[in-house]
């Protein structure tokens, strides 16, 4: 194993903080000790992490992990240094992370993305990477700080499983990078791997977040007729610009009885899934990529189900295979049919990282990304 390194790193401390956070401050940004690359593990030096409401449901509690965790699990960077045996990525390549490594051994993961690798849920769920290794701790103590999805992104090092990362071109910008491997996976591969959209299939998106938004450019970017759902008015209006037919609130869907094939649910609150069942065509498909808090339940009418032929789908990261889906993404994005700069709102200091999740919290924002290593920061 080589050497550890001091990092910069956004830690929580504590779940369910009060907010605001800007006040409670849940992360703390501190210095941090991280063990060097072991066999098939790979540096790399973050180069832009974007906060996802995936870091949020862990910072208010919704989602509890084991603490203290470096946070961050969408991020891109490029490699430093690898550990031994890695033979798909070389120092000094652009990676995008994957939050849920794929083991490429276990049952799950021979079902080509549907369901998520057995072995890379238990290594979440514990706060290790892949190998069930940890890295990280706090100097001095020695105190063992854990991995977030085995990425811990908002840092400016992370070692990393090889099977957590997907090389991408070095003319990706390190925000779109980023994007590439959580909102876009989750939201374009969706529609694409679950609801297996074609340019006929009439789409509606319920909840216009990161994920959401990415799942809406992917639905217009294949030539579908697209309605964009969500409460806020101003997500709405980008919704049209950004090639949506309709954008409504849930209450203007529902009243209107607006229907598609294929409805993707990215917002993980039961209403939304509620609204997003009621939307569901003859022999539509609902898609739910959303993470609602552990017990929470939701009322649908079962006749709607076998009197229309529908089907539900939980779709986790995507359905995606990342190895395969990644390079596919990142081949929209340069044909120019992905526009995923739109969906970078601002970029903020890793400092900025409580302010940060309280813009999340409001729903203000679509994406915001932590940039590294002096690039610009577009907000203080
Ligand atoms: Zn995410
Ligand atoms: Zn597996």
């Amino acid at each position: 194993m080589s050497a550890t390194r001091t990092i910069r790193g956004a830690v929580l401390n504590t779940m369910g903080a009060p907010t605001p956070y800007a006040s409670s401050r849940p992360l703390t940004v501190e210095d941090l000790e991280l063990a060097g690359p072991g066999p098939g593990e790979l540096l790399v030096r973050i180069e832009a992490a974007g906060l996802c409401h995936s870091d949020l449901s862990v910072v208010n509690g919704s989602r509890p992990r084991p603490l203290p965790m470096l946070l961050g699990h969408e991020a891109a960077g490029i490699v430093e240094e690898v550990g031994d045996g890695v033979a798909s990525v070389e120092p000094g390549q652009r990676v995008v992370m994957t939050f849920l490594p794929r083991c490429g051994e276990c049952a799950a993961c021979a079902t080509e993305g549907r369901l998520p690798c057995e072995r890379g849920s238990a290594a979440n769920a514990a706060g290790t990477l892949l190998t069930g290794t940890r890295h990280l701790s706090r100097p001095g103590t020695g105190e063992v700080v854990q991995h977030h999805l085995g990425v811990s992104g908002f840092a400016t090092y992370a070692v990393v499983d090889e099977r957590s990362v997907v090389p991408v071109g070095g003319d990706v910008p390190p925000p779109i990078a980023a994007l590439l491997g959580c909102a876009v996976l989750t939201g374009g591969g969706a529609l694409l791997n679950a609801g297996r959209i074609t340019p006929e299939t009439s789409v509606a998106v319920v909840g216009l977040g990161g994920v959401g938004m990415a799942g809406l450019l992917t639905a217009v970017g294949t030539g579908c007729r697209v309605i964009a759902v969500d409460a806020q008015e101003s997500k709405l209006a980008t919704a049209l610009e950004w090639g949506a037919a309709e954008a409504m609130t849930p209450a203007q869907a529902l009243e209107r009885k607006a229907e598609a094939s294929v409805v993707l649910e990215a917002v993980g609150h039961p209403r939304a899934f509620e609204t997003a069942f009621r939307l569901l065509g003859l022999g539509g498909t609902l898609v739910t990529v959303g993470l609602p808090a552990p017990g929470a339940l939701a009322e649908i009418e079962p006749l709607q189900l076998t009197a229309k032929a529908q089907t539900v789908v939980g779709s986790y990261l995507g359905s995606a295979v990342p190895k395969r889906d990644v390079p596919a993404f990142e081949a929209l994005w340069r044909e120019g049919r992905l526009p995923l700069e739109r969906l970078v709102s601002r970029t903020i200091a890793l400092e900025d990282i409580n302010e940060g999740m309280d813009a999340l919290a409001s729903g203000e924002v679509i994406r915001q990304v932590v940039a590294f290593d002096g690039a610009p920061v577009t907000t203080a």
